[in-house]
Formats: structure tokens, sequence, C-alpha cells
């Protein structure tokens, strides 16, 4: 560490212990390691210092702090996030929210929860079951990753396809600027006053505040859910069936799909009892009443003998179709004991092209000598490639990052849009070029301007700069 770097962290540190105990704040390079990158560990950075504020006071005049010494600050949840967002900025400040772990009221009249921003999200379901409640949206990371990590990101996951994003599922939030103020941003019910900041804020990567308690909307738990599992001996029926079962009027409640390396690498894994044989599965979960749940899993069944599954299995009992979740759920984990290193795509693309990007994409795997495991929210046309690499072979990291790159160029020539659910952090910001044009860049430059005008929040992430377009868009795409 340079003389400048250690003289600014230890002016930082002083000024910290003012308002923070002693454990808050972390300078040694050992015990800043963990927070040295996100999920997506191939992008990483040591910070200057990581803190960790126990209430909306101290985070207050850190970021009061950070702002009079024109100090950049990364927020940071569970660090679960696939786009290297939470990854540190190595002049700046992690600011994690791990303290701010409370659930602090449970309306079960009103169908809602606030909770503090450094919640999981599964704990919110958890501690609103015994009113017969929950939270929707169930991102496969639900175990770990944070409330707020979600809002940040405009989490996905299985049951959105029915119930919506993350910003479908929070009413309002406690936001903290740039500059230390702590401002209110929707409210409690449905609709509010003024321009609709929830949808302008959720999903902006911590680029424009901290946000430090959340009110989420919880939903009744249906009475009865069951799943539906097809599988396929080709991944162009399955795709087709994927369209077809939407087509005819049946909202899942979720709509996976997976190829034959995922299947097996999750089978292999925990033991769901998938056909491996099969080149596509399809889980299909219908909810509501008893009644409604019977009439749409006969008639998704029918639609998928029809086209093509040459078996459909249905779930006879909770546990049976706990067990079949469990693998779609667990695919992440099971494709990285298969591989050194994979690279998770996400990018979103029309239902109708489905078949199509994926038969591009085996095509691309050829071409770039790399495998791939598909598993994804096949309902919501929000892809999951796995790119199979190792970085301790000399080059394959870079064939990954390329052959990642076409498939969200692809995504976007077919209609699509190069995020799903996962931000685009550092990992997607070149891609951004391909998705707008220099105006709409400008526009998001401005409306970041308005919130922080020196740029100290999340820098380098989500929104490239403008002068980075002219040379991206000179840059010819390699074959696949
Ligand atoms: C195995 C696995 C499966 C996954 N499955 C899904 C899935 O199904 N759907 C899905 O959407 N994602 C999925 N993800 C990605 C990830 O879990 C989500 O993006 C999640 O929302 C990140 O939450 P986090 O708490 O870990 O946030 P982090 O990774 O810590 O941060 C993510 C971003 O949010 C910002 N941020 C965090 N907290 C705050 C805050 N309080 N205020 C302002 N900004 C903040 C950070 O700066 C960063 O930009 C998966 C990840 C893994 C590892």
């Amino acid at each position: 560490m340079n003389q400048i770097r250690i003289d600014k962290q230890m002016m930082l540190v002083e000024a910290l212990r003012r308002f923070l105990p002693v454990e808050s704040v972390i300078s040694d390079e050992e015990t800043q390691k963990p927070y040295e990158c996100d999920g997506l560990a191939v992008y990483c950075e040591m910070p200057l210092l990581v803190v960790l504020p126990e209430n909306l006071e101290q985070l207050r005049q850190v970021m009061a702090l950070c702002h009079q010494h024109q100090v950049p600050v990364v927020a940071r949840g569970a660090g679960t996030g696939l786009c290297a967002g939470a990854m540190p900025n190595s002049e700046g400040v992690v600011v994690s929210l791990a303290k701010f772990s409370r659930i602090l009221e449970v309306d079960p009249l009103a169908r809602i929860a606030r909770v503090q921003t450094g919640v999981r999200n599964l704990a919110i379901s958890e501690a609103v079951a015994e009113f017969g409640l929950y939270y929707a949206p169930d991102p496969s990371s639900q175990i770990a990753c944070t409330i707020g990590g979600n809002l940040a990101e405009n989490a996905g996951g299985v049951h959105c396809l029915k119930y919506g994003l993350t910003v479908h599922n929070i009413l309002g939030f406690e936001l903290v600027t740039v500059e230390g103020e702590v401002i209110q941003i929707g409210g409690d019910s449905l609709d509010s006053a003024g321009y609709d900041l929830n949808a302008l804020l959720i999903g902006s990567e911590g680029l424009l505040g901290v946000v430090t308690e959340i009110t989420v909307k919880l939903l009744p738990t249906p009475e009865a859910a069951r799943v539906v599992m097809a599988a396929f001996d080709d991944v162009e029926k399955g795709a087709n069936a994927v369209a077809a079962v939407i087509a005819n009027g049946i909202i899942p409640a979720g709509l996976e799909m997976m190829d034959s390396l995922a299947i097996s690498a999750a089978e292999d894994f925990v033991g769901a009892g998938y056909p491996t044989e099969a080149k596509a599965l399809l889980l299909c979960e219908v909810d509501g009443s008893s009644e409604e749940v019977e009439e749409h899993l006969e008639r998704a069944e029918k639609l998928f003998m029809e086209h093509g599954a040459f078996s459909c299995r249905k779930s006879e009992s909770e546990e049976e179709r706990a067990l079949l979740w469990k693998g779609r759920k667990s695919a992440f984990p099971a494709v990285g004991r298969i591989s050194p290193d994979y690279y998770c795509m996400d990018g979103t693309i029309p239902r109708s092209q489905l078949a199509h990007v994926l038969m591009e994409i085996e095509k691309m795997s050829r071409h770039y000598g790399l495998r791939v495991a598909n598993v994804f929210h096949a309902g919501d046309g929000n892809l999951h490639p796995l790119i199979l690499f190792d970085t301790g072979v000399s080059g394959e990291l870079e064939k990954a990052e390329e052959f990642g790159t076409r498939i969200l160029e692809l995504s976007v020539e077919v209609g699509g849009c190069i995020t799903g659910e996962h931000g685009v952090g550092v990992e997607k910001i070149r891609q951004m070029h391909t998705q707008f044009n220099e105006s709409e860049l400008a526009q998001f430059h401005a409306i970041k301007a308005v919130f922080d005008p020196s740029g100290l929040l999340n820098p380098g992430k989500g929104i490239p700069e403008l002068k980075s377009c002219q040379e991206y868009r000179s840059i010819e795409p390699q074959g696949g």
C-alpha cells in the first residue's frame, strides 16, 4: 500500500472510530478478504476499509463522512450477487448492512412487514408463516441473500412468473442519501403521491443511495401447490412446450427448464429423482385452490405430452414437491462440482425465441470449446447459461467472457434484454452499449447525477461512461 493510501486509511479509521465501535471498522487485509468480491469471484478488489454500522445514525454518519472526504461507498448485503455489483472500490469504503438484520413489524391484517435491509429473503417468509402468509419473490439464493440486495438488484425467482419481481412486492423503503440524509420512498399502500420513485430506485444497484428499512407485501400461502415434471428427448420440444403452456392461459407459479448437463449435475448432487436420460426437463408448479390446481396440473400435463414429453411425473406430497424443487434450486452449486469455474449469464428473451436461442448457444458452445449447462426461469424467458471453464487453463476465462458477451448480444438481437434479474454491475457494463444508445445512457447519467452528483456511490458499476461507447461499438463480434 502506498503512503497516500495509508494516510487516507488512517485518517478515515480515526474519524470513524469516533462514532463506530472498534470491531465495526475493518482495516486489515486478512479480515477484509471475505469482502473482496461477490458471487462472481473472477472480479475482485480490496477496499480501503470495510465498516459495519449497527443503526441508522451510525450509517448516516458514515455516509456524511465519506461524502465530506469524497470517498466512494459500496453497499453490501450478503455478497451473493452474480454481477460483481458489491465488488469493492479500491479507493472506497464497503458498507456492510449485515447488522441491519431485524424484522421490525408484521401486520397480518394489512399483509405487510417492515424489515431491516440485512434480513435474509427466506427469513421473511419464515417469520410470517404463522399468519398463513409469505413473501413471494424467491431467488434460488434466498437462504443467504438479503432483502436489501434483492431490492438493489430487483431480484427474481421461480415464483416471479406469477407474482412479479421484487419491484412488484415492495411498497416503500427508507434510503440514506450520499450526503447522509434520510428519505422515505413509497409508503405502506399500493400507490403513493408524486413520482413513482420505487420503480426508479428498485434495481438501481446501490448507485443512488443506501437502503435501510423496507416494507414488503405479503401474500396468503396458497391452499395447494403441486409440480408436474416433464422430460423431453429434445431441447427444442421442451422450449416449445413452455410457450404452449402460457399461450393456453395457464400462469404457473413457476416454470423452469434444465438441459441435460444441468439435469445430471443436479441429480448427482441431491438425488431429486430426475430422469438423467432427458435432454430437457420442465418443472411446472401450479398453485391456488385445490380444484384450480388439479385442473391446471391436468391441462399442463396434457400439453407437455402433446408437445413431445416422453414422461411426466406429478408431485403427490409436499415432500415430493420440495424434492423436485431442491434439484433445481441446487443446480448452480451442483454445476460448481463438475467444473473448476463457471460463469452464470443472465439475459432475457421473448419466450417464442427460446428454442432458437438455445440452439444458437449450443453452436457457440462448440465454437468456443466450452461446455454450457442451461438452468433457467423458462416461463419468464430469463436464461441462465452456465459456461464451464477453468481459470487455470490459459485463455479460458477470456473465451468464457467472449462467449457470455455473444449470448447477451444475441438476447438483444432477438428482442430481449441483457439483464434478467442479476443486474449489470461490472459484469455487463460493456453490453449496456448493445442495449442502449448514447442518448439513453445520457439520461441514466442525468438521473445518477441528481442523487449522487460526485459519483461516489458504487462507481464503475451499472452505467458505462459515454466515452467508452464508440470504443465498444468498433469491436467486431467474434464468431459463434
Ligand atoms: C446460487 C445463487 C443463486 C442465485 N439465484 C438467483 C435467483 O434465482 N434470482 C435472482 O434474482 N438472483 C439470484 N442470485 C443472485 C443474488 O443472490 C441476488 O442478486 C441477490 O439479490 C443479491 O443479494 P445480496 O444480499 O447478496 O446482495 P449483494 O451481492 O451484497 O449486493 C448486490 C447489489 O446490491 C447493492 N446493495 C446491497 N445492499 C444494499 C443496500 N442496503 N442499499 C443499496 N444497495 C445495496 C450492492 O451494492 C450490489 O450492487 C443467485 C446467486 C447465487 C450465488
